[in-house]
């Protein structure tokens, strides 16, 4: 089986072979390991192979995990779900968080962010599926919501996240992606003054559609650190 280095490498390459099939500048898709579920080790091992940005899902196992690798100078971006009573634990101890679909998550994580540190960089969950029950806001409800995160203090508005449906339909796909491209430009015509340089989409079964269609992060776990467990413990 191999490892998490050959696995790191592989993952490099496609998402170089994409950037080049598309015409896109080498470098500009931005690798972020998934590592939920695995254990502090597997991440040390991936750093040591020169990956920087690390994503979790779930606060508890988060927070353990970033106080057991301290001693390195790892971004940790929270990429789950937020309840508004974790915002205050996310705000000090992630450089970024992906999934923010509610205005009153990025109040709180705006009022808890230590002015001291960097702001807090974020992205707004797009439910590009139209599926009633996904999180993420509609493309309606996107505008309003953009200006009122970016009018925050201490928080950096810096694109846009998506999970489109599971579907083996690359056409499909590569729709929802292009999807969240367009209303990022429309975002950046609202808000000319925004750093909006991010399109976080793209995962293990589909990064190469999604850098084919502009992503800027890709959120890579299971093809780095091969397949989780399958019960995946809500409570964590
Ligand atoms: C688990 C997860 C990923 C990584 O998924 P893989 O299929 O293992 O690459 C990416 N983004 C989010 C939001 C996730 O929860």
């Amino acid at each position: 089986m191999p490892g998490i280095a050959e696995n790191l490498l592989a993952v490099r390459a496609s998402i170089d072979a994409a950037e080049r099939k598309a015409s896109r500048h080498p470098g500009s898709v931005s690798l972020l390991a998934v590592s939920k579920k695995c254990l502090p080790e597997a991440v040390r091992e991936a750093f040591a192979f020169g990956q920087r940005e690390f994503g979790e899902n779930y606060v508890q196992e988060g927070l353990e995990k970033i106080a057991a690798l301290a001693d390195l100078p790892i971004n940790w971006h929270f990429i789950g779900p937020i309840q508004s009573n974790k915002t205050r634990s996310i705000a000090s101890a992630f450089a970024w968080v992906h999934a923010i679909d509610r205005l009153k998550i990025a109040e709180r994580l705006a009022e808890q962010r230590d002015p001291a540190l960097p702001p807090l960089n974020v992205c707004l969950q797009v439910n590009v599926s139209g599926e009633e029950s996904k999180s993420g806001v509609t493309p309606d409800e996107l505008p309003p919501l953009a200006l009122a995160v970016a009018a925050l203090p201490n928080l950096s508005l810096r694109g846009l996240m998506c999970i489109p449906e599971p579907t083996e339909d690359e056409i499909l796909l590569r729709g929802r992606f292009r999807l969240l491209g367009a209303l990022l430009a429309d975002l950046r015509r609202l808000l000319p003054h925004a750093p909006l340089d991010t399109l976080s989409m793209g995962m293990s079964g589909d990064m190469s559609l999604a850098v084919a269609e502009g992503a800027t992060i890709v959120r890579v776990g299971t093809a780095i650190f091969g397949a989780r467990p399958r019960k995946v413990d809500q409570s964590l």
